[in-house]
Order: structure tokens, then sequence, then C-alpha cells
């Protein structure tokens, strides 16, 4: 995409992410029927198929993002009370059209600058794509939780309704001093909340060295992996929350139903087990509670 200013190389890390969920999307990983619509197209405007490996990445993220959905809609929520969604740094995420919400949700604000909002309202609309009422597009920086703050009030939002905020993969590109201030700021804005991150995890072995050059190579400017070398360090930048409850893709995996992993496992050949788990070991959900939410049951085990 052609977005400028200093911001450019960040924006532009959500193409590649949308081409990886189309990729998985085509074989039948999880259903998406928007994503396709927005990545961007090979030769002769093909669609870009990636490795299976990638495929598998993808499909876990998915995973991991679900599972942190569910258990707030089933832990912070009583049947028909109202609630929030708030994506940080929601690119060109599809979780407000491709799944179910229950009744009770109220607004879901996507929070991205503005370029990466407008282009998405384009590629969606000419998809005819039909938007629903309570979606809504909250142009701000995330390097200033006040001037996100002050957006999502001017759209009116009720601060005080348990709120699922989500965060996948966008702490990352943050500067490390930038993700502790959002982290810190979120609990005492949303007194009932529920944070989800997806993340990488810093990486202090070899694959990790290797991750991490790879990111360097495509000019992927994360700024914050090396300071949040692992799940503790990831918890403690949660601290103002009342809870935290973290661990890696391992256990995402573990807390999938066997049946769907045997669904999945048949989409398309592989046999990199040893790759992908290693991957999983370099990524993280974490859910951070406060108020209500903070009595929710744990997601997973480990
Ligand atoms: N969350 C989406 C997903 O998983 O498909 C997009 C992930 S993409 C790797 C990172 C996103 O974070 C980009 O869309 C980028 O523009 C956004 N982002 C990074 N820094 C941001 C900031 N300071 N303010 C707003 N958005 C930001």
């Amino acid at each position: 995409a052609d977005y400028a200013g200093a911001d450019a190389t960040v924006q532009a890390t959500n193409d590649s992410a949308t081409v990886s969920k189309a990729s998985a999307c085509s074989l039948g990983y999880f259903d998406d029927p928007f994503v396709g619509h927005m990545a961007v197209r090979g030769p002769k405007g093909r669609p870009i198929r990636r490795a299976p490996l990638i495929n598998r990445c993808y499909y876990v993220r998915h995973l991991g993002i679900t599972q942190l959905q569910e258990a707030f809609l089933s832990g912070c929520i009583s049947p028909g009370e109202d609630y929030n969604v708030v994506v940080l740094g929601a690119g060109f995420d599809t979780g407000a059209l491709r799944r179910t919400w229950p009744a009770g949700l109220k607004d879901y604000y996507e929070v991205e600058f503005p370029a990466v909002l407008q282009r998405k309202q384009a590629l969606l609309k000419r998809a005819n794509a039909k938007l629903p009422s309570w979606l809504r597009s909250c142009g701000a920086d995330l390097r200033k939780p006040k001037e996100v703050e002050a957006s999502l009030r001017s759209q009116g939002i009720d601060f005080s309704l348990p709120t699922l905020l989500l965060a996948e993969v966008v702490l990352a590109y943050l500067e490390p001093l930038e993700g502790d201030a959002l982290a810190a700021w979120a609990p005492g804005c949303f007194p009932n909340s529920f944070f989800g991150v997806y993340e990488q995890l810093g990486p202090l072995d070899a694959f990790g060295r290797f991750m991490l050059r790879h990111f360097r190579e495509r000019q992927c400017p994360l700024r914050s992996l090396v300071a949040r070398p692992d799940l503790a360090a990831n918890r403690r930048r949660f601290g103002a929350f009342a809870r935290v409850d973290a661990v890696d893709m391992m256990s995402v995996l573990a807390a999938t139903p066997k049946e769907e992993l045997r669904r999945a496992a048949n989409l398309e050949p592989f046999d990199e087990f040893e790759e992908l788990h290693l991957k999983c070991a370099h990524y993280l959900v974490l859910a951070a509670m406060h108020g209500r939410c903070a009595s929710s049951p744990a997601i997973w085990t480990g």
C-alpha cells in the first residue's frame, strides 16, 4: 500500500497479515468472507498463497484470538448485558463482520491510523460489505492513550461497560515505554475490562534470533520484542490489571478440541511439526482482566 510518512512501514505490516489470513482462509482453516477482498494480489491478480507453515501459524493465531473473544463473552458478561469491543491497531481485522456477536454488543471500535482505516473502508465498500450500525472507526495514535481516550469519548463510548480490548500483533510495533503506557492506561479508563493480546514472545534462543533477523530483513519495525523476553515480563507489563493470564501458543493448541485440530490437519499436506511447535513457543496470548472481568474462569492450563 502507498502509505506515506514516518509510520508507513508500520502501517504496511497489516498488508502482509491480511495476505496470510486470506491464504489460510482460502484453504479452509477458518471462515472469513471479507479478508480475501482486502488482500493484496499476486501476478495477474491471483490470490497469494502462503507456505503451509505460515498458514498453520495463522490458524493457531485465529484459535488464540477466538479463545480470547469467547473467554470474555462467557466470563465477563451476563446474557443480554451490554458490552463494548475495542480493537487496538485493528488494521484490516474482520472480527466485527465474520463472527456472530451475542446480543448486548453496544459499540465495536476499531482504533487505527486514519490512513489504514480509510483504505479499509474503501476496500469493504468495493466488496459491497454491509457494515453493522454498531461498528465505529476511531482514527487515533496508540502512542498517545489520552488521544485514544478522547477519540472514543467523542464517539459516545460508555467506559463503564464490560469491554473487550484486543491487540493482535500491535504492541511490538510500539516503543517499549509506549506499550507499557498503553497497558497501564487501559484499566483506569475501562474499570471492567478484558485486554486480550496476541504477540511475539521475545527471542532468547537460536530460533528467536532467527525470527528477529527474518523480521529485520523485511524491514519490519519490531520495536519492543527484546524488551519483553518472556511470559513473566509480559505479565508484569499489565501489572495495573487485577489479574493477568499468559501462555504460549502450545497452550492454545492444548485448549482446542481434538476434532477441530484433526479437521485442520487434513486441509493441506504438512510435515513441519518441529518448526510449527518452535513458532508456537515464540508467540503468546495474554488476558489482562480488571474489575468484574477479573473473576472470569481460567482459559488455559500451563
Ligand atoms: N491487528 C491486525 C491483525 O492482526 O490483522 C493488524 C496487525 S498489523 C501487524 C499492526 C497494525 O497496528 C497495523 O495496522 C498498524 O497500522 C497498527 N499500528 C501500529 N502502531 C500504531 C499506532 N501507534 N497507532 C495506531 N495503530 C497502530
